[in-house]
């Protein structure tokens, strides 16, 4: 047998086994690296160290998966071998629909994942197209291939709380007590990040096998074995001003009415249950964790109408929380709109966290940058964290998230690093990892990708685009053009998703992922996606008139022909 032969039957092997892991090593199953990063990463999302369910198929994110099915993904596997350089491989919710001759330039792979016409995009819906098997919800970076694990929400919300903690209070979380609850696969980030910007925080949690796995990961400090004793050590580690994660098992609308109820003020308050799904992402009130999975089975419907109960339970305790004088912030998971739409009408007195503390960043291009080390090997990693230090010195909170990070964050799947860089920053750090792969100063090629989440990839009118300046919060071009810009200008793959985030028919978003493999026409394109990417970010925000981002438009010279003319016209020029 010859050996790409052998190497195919391998990685079939993997699939008809239901045991995918990462695949490490500079041995290609694929023709080049281009195509080969696309397996790499799907394999990488899927491996058991980083997945949330792989027997489901399920990333993160409630139900967000990398796959439709299993047959949908032994089709990839047996695909991606066989693609030529110039192929270019059709993903439809998780599915390999087809592969095309495109041209050398073009990307491998093209993506689209949950996208419903708008008239009939909602989870009911959804819920049927789902059972007869004809779509997959790929939140964000699951269906995208995108996802590193949980180091991507740890450095995010690390950053989150430490932007809030700098607006509310001047400095960091010493000595400030944090609510929220939710410690899944995103929601586990919450705890550490908190203890990294030395606050003390309470994290209610249903699972209680979920808790004790996070805590047994490091990312939660203890367990306490009811609210009373929770409050006790929040209580000391507060006055000593001693950072500290502390776990309840309990519904998170029932402890936090508790809470209010006993006029307790946390200074901020926040929530990552994953309150965008109400029948996959959400436990009612009244029910244990296992009682309310044995209602999900056997009715539905009532589920739901209860768990739509409770998040407007939920939600109205965090606006009593908010009227008490404790800063509160939406984290992103819907759950405002989810109990508006249950008949809860004040559920947006309180703002979401992009609003808040992220939007500045989107008005520089700043946004999400992350990487992986195909080959497995750590010491790229590292080599690229000095390389970071080195080039970009001046950017305090990046400094500082690297030192963090190398010191609380481990390895999980492809090891990877994710940080925030700005407008080109972007394309020189690229460039620079590109010119390091064709050195041979790391092990091999490096993929380059982003969260859904930034500054023009995405229209989510409760979460990234809430509250726009002219009120183009709903409009959707955005994300496509983007999704668009990054296919011509030569990303290895592009995806446009619906509903990451906050649910189905409430958001529209595109991913981008590109490969260094150390090629001169591999820098072209790394030059050319990590200057459009971000670019159309600042285009997004200037054209909603927000003064920084034309500010930046100028000051980088991107050309913006419709604030052109109205600037000539009313110069009289
Ligand atoms: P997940 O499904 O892995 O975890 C949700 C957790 O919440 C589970 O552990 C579940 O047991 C717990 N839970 C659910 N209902 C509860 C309740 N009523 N009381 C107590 N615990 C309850 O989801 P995830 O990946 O952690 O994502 C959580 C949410 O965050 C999602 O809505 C997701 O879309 C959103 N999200 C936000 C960002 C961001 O940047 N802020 C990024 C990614 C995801």
């Amino acid at each position: 047998m010859s050996y790409r032969k052998e190497r195919k039957k391998k990685l079939m092997k993997m699939a008809k086994e239901r045991d995918i892991h990462v695949i490490t090593g500079k041995d290609r199953y694929c023709k080049n690296w281009q195509i080969e990063g696309i397996l790499r990463m799907l394999c990488n999302v899927l491996d058991p160290d980083v997945a949330m369910d792989q027997e489901k198929l399920v990333v993160y994110g409630g139900t967000g998966k990398a796959a439709r099915s299993w047959d949908a993904l032994e089709a990839t596997f047996e695909t991606l071998p066989e693609m030529d350089g110039d192929d270019t491989l059709l993903i439809q919710s998780g599915r390999p629909v087809g592969v095309f001759k495109t041209s050398t330039h073009a990307p491998r792979m093209l993506m689209a994942n949950s996208l419903i016409v708008p008239r009939w995009a909602n989870w009911d819906y959804f819920w049927e197209l789902e059972q007869k098997g004809l779509i997959m919800y790929g939140q964000m970076t699951a269906g995208s291939w995108n996802y590193i694990g949980h180091q991507g929400i740890l450095q995010g919300t690390y950053g989150t709380y430490a932007r809030a903690a700098k607006k509310h209070y001047g400095s960091d979380l010493r000595g400030k007590f944090l609510l929220s609850a939710g410690v899944g696969e995103m929601g586990s980030a919450q705890p550490l990040a908190c203890v990294m910007n030395n606050g003390v925080g309470l994290f209610m949690e249903i699972d209680k096998d979920r808790m004790k796995k996070v805590k047994d990961h490091g990312y939660l400090d203890i367990i306490a074995s009811d609210l009373e004793e929770g409050l006790e050590i929040v209580r000391k580690h507060k006055e000593q001003g001693m950072p500290i994660s502390v776990g309840i098992h309990g519904n998170a609308a029932t402890l936090y009415n508790e809470l209010l109820e006993r006029e307790i003020s946390p200074d901020m308050v926040t929530d990552q249950t994953a309150a965008h799904d109400l029948l996959e992402g959400y436990y009612p009130e009244g029910y244990s964790k296992e009682e309310a999975d044995e209602l999900r089975e056997r009715n539905p419907e009532k589920y739901v109408t209860e768990a739509k109960k409770t998040v407007v339970n939920h939600v109205k305790a965090m606006v009593g929380f908010k009227k008490k004088g404790s800063v509160v912030f939406e984290y992103g998971n819907g759950m405002r709109k989810q109990a508006e739409d249950a008949g809860y009408k004040n559920a947006f007195a309180f703002k979401g966290f992009v609003k808040k503390y992220i939007r500045p960043m989107f008005l520089e291009g700043r946004g999400p940058f992350r990487w992986t080390a195909l080959t497995g090997n750590p010491e790229d990693i590292k080599k690229t964290d000095n390389v970071i230090l080195d080039m970009f010195p001046e950017n305090e909170m990046l400094v500082r998230w690297i030192h963090k990070a190398k010191e609380f964050v481990p390895w999980q799947g492809l090891p990877a690093r994710v940080c925030w860089l700005g407008y080109g920053e972007r394309a020189r750090f690229g460039k620079k990892i590109n010119e390091m792969v064709e050195d041979g100063k790391l092990s091999g090629p490096i993929w380059i990708g982003r969260d859904h989440l930034d500054c023009g990839s995405v229209a989510s009118p409760t979460r990234e685009t809430e509250g726009m300046k002219d009120g183009s919060d709903a409009v959707a071009d955005w994300p496509i053009l983007n999704a668009l810009l990054n296919a011509i200008s030569g990303a290895t793959w592009v995806a446009v998703h619906e509903g990451g985030g906050v649910g189905i028919g409430l958001s529209t978003h595109a991913g981008m992922s590109i490969v260094c493999d150390g090629t001169k026409e591999m820098e072209k394109r790394i030059l050319r996606v990590l200057t459009t990417d971000p670019g159309i970010g600042i285009v997004r925000h200037a054209d909603a008139g927000y003064e920084k981002a034309v500010k930046t438009i100028h000051e980088e010279n991107i050309r913006m022909p419709y604030l052109q003319h109205l600037k000539s016209k009313k110069e009289g020029t």
